[in-house]
């Protein structure tokens, strides 16, 4: 079983718009066991359309499109449908009063030129948004089940879920049960855990294993199909149960879980606080942190200690230190971790200070070159952990920031690791 789908949309290929209609439907074939062999995005072209339809019915059993079903004259998929089915437009009585009601639950009158959006091939049939004007259109070619759907992403969220799906599921396109779980890691490269797990990734295999890379955090995904649901399910846990095995330290969530989620679980779930020292990355680690709701609860301070002033006074980095070994350096990493230790009493602190660029790099220190210090307070069983790590980014300054702050400091998950053996 064969699926294709078609974005049509001028703004989508000239890059203004991002495309977020096509992975959410990617995603949701998926689930239902459906492999997405064909994407093509098509500008509010007719012709062009009519030639994307020709090609993708010609291959694939499914087609979604979205966009291109508006009022005005550069919606084009109606007019595209029909001359692919060689089948007029014709007035759809039925959808006109809905798209009335539409406008009339609005308070508002329903414009001449909207009337359009109720004409569909004379062999089609009208998919009912109840969120919006657009209804969607299903048919029939030969082979090819077809759904085109609007292009704003709430409703043609809505009208998959609603109509599509079932449909789907009705007309037996959905393959066998299929279930899925993906594993994240940091704190390494995809190389390293693609050596770890190599032997699990047969590209016909089922489960089939993937790897995919974001802002550095490595996401393994696991993706099974079996006659039911159970089974899928079984088959994914036994091989998540054996790659868990094999990439341990570097695992920290799994699914929806984001990293700062992981570490303020943790964190709040052993009442334990953090502060941090933010120095190249002036806040963004914090902020991250804080967007996760109850971050209250653990997290206390940042001390955003920027130039080297700020770093003495505010957290009591010795001066020596940064003659003799600079702001970006191991040494004023650890002090700043002390630092903000003794500042705020937190149990945990986080410091990182580096070089973003464009200018300030030498031959010796070169921009990306970040310096993370970990520090946790003496606990119960075991003394204070200090951990200092130097790291090199490539990239510009945004790059270089958000890539030391997505991994929030590639701090854990030595830190989750440490936070755990600490208790
Ligand atoms: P409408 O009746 O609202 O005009 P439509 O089917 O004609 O619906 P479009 O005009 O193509 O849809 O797009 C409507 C809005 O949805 C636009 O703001 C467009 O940028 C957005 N949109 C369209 N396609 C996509 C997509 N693939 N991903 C994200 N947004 C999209």
């Amino acid at each position: 079983m064969s699926a294709g789908i078609i974005s049509v949309g001028d703004e989508l290929l000239s890059g203004r718009t991002q495309d977020t209609n096509f992975p959410f439907l990617a995603q949701q074939l998926h689930l239902l066991g459906i492999t997405v062999d064909m994407h093509l995005t098509v500008a509010d072209c007719r012709s062009r359309l009519t030639k994307a339809l020709s090609t993708l019915c010609g291959t694939c059993q499914l087609v979604l499109i979205t966009g291109g079903l508006g009022p005005t004259s550069d919606d084009i998929t109606r007019f595209a449908l029909a001359d692919i089915l060689s089948s007029p437009l014709q007035l759809h009585g039925d959808g006109l009063q809905r798209i009335k009601a539409h406008f009339s639950r609005l308070d508002r009158p329903m414009a001449q030129v909207n009337r359009i959006q109720a004409m569909i091939p004379a062999s089609a049939h009208i998919i009912d948004n109840s969120c919006g004007t657009a209804p969607g259109i299903s048919a029939k070619l030969e082979g090819t089940h077809i759904f085109a759907l609007p292009g704003v992403p709430h409703e043609m969220r809505t009208m998959f879920a609603d109509h599509v799906e079932p449909a789907i599921k009705q007309l037996g396109l959905a393959e066998r049960a299929m279930a899925s779980t993906r594993l994240h890691c940091c704190g390494t490269g995809e190389s390293n855990i693609f050596a770890l797990i190599e032997d699990l990734m047969d590209r016909s295999g089922n489960p089939l294993v993937g790897l995919t890379v974001q802002d550095g955090i490595i996401t393994i995904s696991i993706n099974a199909h079996a006659d039911s649901p159970s089974a899928a399910r079984l088959l994914v846990d036994q091989k998540t149960r054996l790659i868990e095995s094999r990439i341990g330290a570097f695992l920290f969530g799994r699914d929806d879980q984001t990293l700062p989620q992981v570490v303020s679980e943790l964190l709040t779930l052993k009442k334990q606080t953090l502060a941090l020292a933010e120095s190249c990355t002036a806040g963004l680690i914090a902020k991250l942190l804080t967007d996760v709701p109850g971050s209250s609860k653990f997290f206390l301070a940042d001390l955003v200690t920027y130039c080297n002033q700020a770093k003495i006074r505010l957290l009591g980095v010795s001066e020596k230190i940064l003659t003799r070994h600079g702001a970006v350096s191991t040494q004023c990493a650890r002090a700043m971790a002390e630092g903000a230790m003794n500042r705020t009493d937190a149990d945990w602190t986080l410091a990182v200070t580096g070089i973003a660029g464009p200018d300030g790099g030498t031959e010796e220190k070169p921009v990306g070159l970040v310096y993370i210090a970990l520090a946790g307070k003496a606990l119960d069983n075991g003394g204070d952990i200090i951990d200092v790590k130097e790291f090199k980014f490539s990239g510009d300054r945004p790059h270089i920031r958000s890539r030391v702050a997505v991994r929030l400091g590639h701090a854990p998950p030595r830190f989750a690791t440490a936070a755990r053996l600490a208790l």
